[in-house]
């Protein structure tokens, strides 16, 4: 195994930090401390583990300026864009404090004169969380929130783009009062993570990342009969219909949901399908709205976009648009890498393009868009659909009844009405097909960590 990661601020392209890695014997040993704490956090009352989460909350929260800055620079995400993810991750936390109660008490299922039958939620035991470093806040929290809530104890791997903002959350665990070796941050990088799923024998693993990674871990953990959840990748659709009332509010909140983040969010608007008759205005009010984000410095408050994460990322964009240009795509905006240090892409804006392009079938995650334009919303429905992807889709329509019908024909796991690119603790989040196995958030994703067990009681004999 590699010993080191090199972190590099991917707006300069410069090494920052270097970090050494944990040898297997190392992570072998922080398995089992973790098992052995397991002992009495899964005993210790609700109520004391609530408090310790609450109290993680709020120092996040204190540190907030701090940790947005370490966040920019791990993943080059525009500043403002890193406190808000920082602040709407407290949503996640509150909102698993207010249900943890309820969920997780005992309810009784059955009960007459003779006997009394009860489910009980008990914690499933060790987790293997890796994640993914697009949103390390939302999607941490969406795992390692409930899993400890309801008395597991976690191993978190963050991706090695964002190994500082993973031990961050160790420290604030342990500030805010966590027994030692309830929570462990175990900095590495995919060999990391392949040693995590094929060598430690945990009780849950739950992955956020890629559909090519989330196959290797399946494949890592094939002989284990313990939950493997899996939230992946997307190639999340839209549908403009001819009736929408204002046309450029629309446009400005599909190029928000296009390239807030810099298009790399799973729920990212992918492919833009619009009614013929408003394609050519939606086209331009589009354009209009993308050249009025302001690139720049990450660090700036007026940045809208900045570089991208991964360096890789830029070599599948160019070939996305080569290949989109091959084939009759229109270029609007953009096109090609900005020539300067670190990962820098133009916003790009593809139109008349065709279920034919890389650009409408692969994931992109970047800032780049294809649109097309559609007869109706039949063939709206089926272009979203043809996807081996199923994580979001949004349809802009005046009629809610018309927006209905449509929803309930795509194979996703959210749809959105009037609205994109948006995620509530209150809802599942799930993604179907190449987007993922099982849920996180709502009161399943906190159920999730737990296993049930019946009890049937005779009341007399
Ligand atoms: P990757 O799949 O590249 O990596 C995810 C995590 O897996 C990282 O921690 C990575 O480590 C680790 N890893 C890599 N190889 C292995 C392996 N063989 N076994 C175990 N773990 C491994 O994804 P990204 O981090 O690049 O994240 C972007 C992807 O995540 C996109 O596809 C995006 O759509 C998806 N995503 C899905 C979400 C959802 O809720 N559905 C939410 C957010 C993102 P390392 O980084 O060190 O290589």
């Amino acid at each position: 195994m590699e010993r080191y990661i090199e972190c590099i601020n991917p707006a300069t392209g410069q090494v920052w930090d270097t970090l050494k890695i944990p040898s297997a014997v190392e992570i072998e040993i922080m398995a089992a401390k973790a098992r052995e704490a397991f002992q009495d956090w899964s005993v210790t009352p609700l109520a004391f583990r609530k408090q310790i989460v609450a109290r993680f909350g709020e120092l996040v929260q204190e540190n907030l300026e701090h940790l947005a800055q370490l966040l920019t620079k791990e993943t080059g995400k525009p500043i403002t864009q890193s406190r808000r993810e920082i602040r709407q991750a407290d949503r996640r936390i509150r909102f698993f404090l207010d249900i943890a109660d309820r969920y997780l008490a005992p309810e009784v299922a059955y009960e007459d004169e003779k006997v009394r039958e009860e489910i009980a939620y008990e914690p499933l035991g060790l987790i293997v969380n890796i994640s993914a470093w697009n949103y390390p806040y939302n999607i941490g929290y969406n795992v390692f929130i409930p899993a400890l809530l309801a008395g597991n104890v976690v191993l978190y791997k963050p991706s090695e783009y964002t190994p500082h903002t993973g031990l961050e959350f160790q420290d604030l665990f342990r500030s805010a009062g966590l027994p030692p070796h309830v929570f462990t941050t175990i900095i590495g990088n995919g060999q990391t993570g392949a040693y995590l799923t094929e060598r430690i024998p945990a009780d849950g693993y739950f992955f956020t990342g890629s559909h090519a990674t989330g196959m290797k871990i399946l494949e890592q953990c094939r002989k284990r009969t313990v939950p493997i959840q899996l939230e992946l990748g997307g190639k999340d659709p839209a549908y403009v219909a001819n009736d929408v009332k204002d046309l450029r509010k629309v446009a400005a909140a599909l190029a928000d949901g296009a390239f807030y983040n810099n298009g790399q969010s799973c729920c990212a608007v992918e492919r833009i399908y619009v009614h013929t008759e408003v394609y050519t205005d939606f086209l331009k009010h589009f354009v209009q709205e993308v050249k009025g984000f302001i690139l720049g410095d990450p660090r700036n408050e007026s940045t809208y976009i900045g570089p991208l994460t991964r360096a890789a990322q830029l070599d599948i964009l160019e070939r996305q648009v080569a290949d989109a240009l091959s084939k009759g795509a229109r270029l609007l905006l953009g096109g090609k890498r900005i020539p300067r240090e670190g990962n820098w892409f133009e916003p790009t804006v593809l139109a008349d393009c065709s279920h034919q392009m890389e650009v409408m079938k692969e994931e992109s995650f970047g800032p780049i868009i294809g649109i097309m334009g559609v007869k109706d919303d039949e063939e709206a429905i089926n272009l979203m659909n043809d996807t081996p992807y199923g994580l979001t889709a949004a349809v802009y329509s005046s009629n809610p009844d018309r927006a209905r019908r449509i929803m309930e024909k795509l194979n996703t796991g959210t749809v959105y009405f009037n609205m994109c690119d948006r995620v509530s603790p209150y809802v599942p989040w799930s993604g179907r097909g190449h987007s993922g196995l099982g849920l996180t958030l709502s009161y399943h994703g906190l159920r999730a960590f737990t296993r049930t067990k019946s009890y049937q009681l005779l009341k007399s004999n």
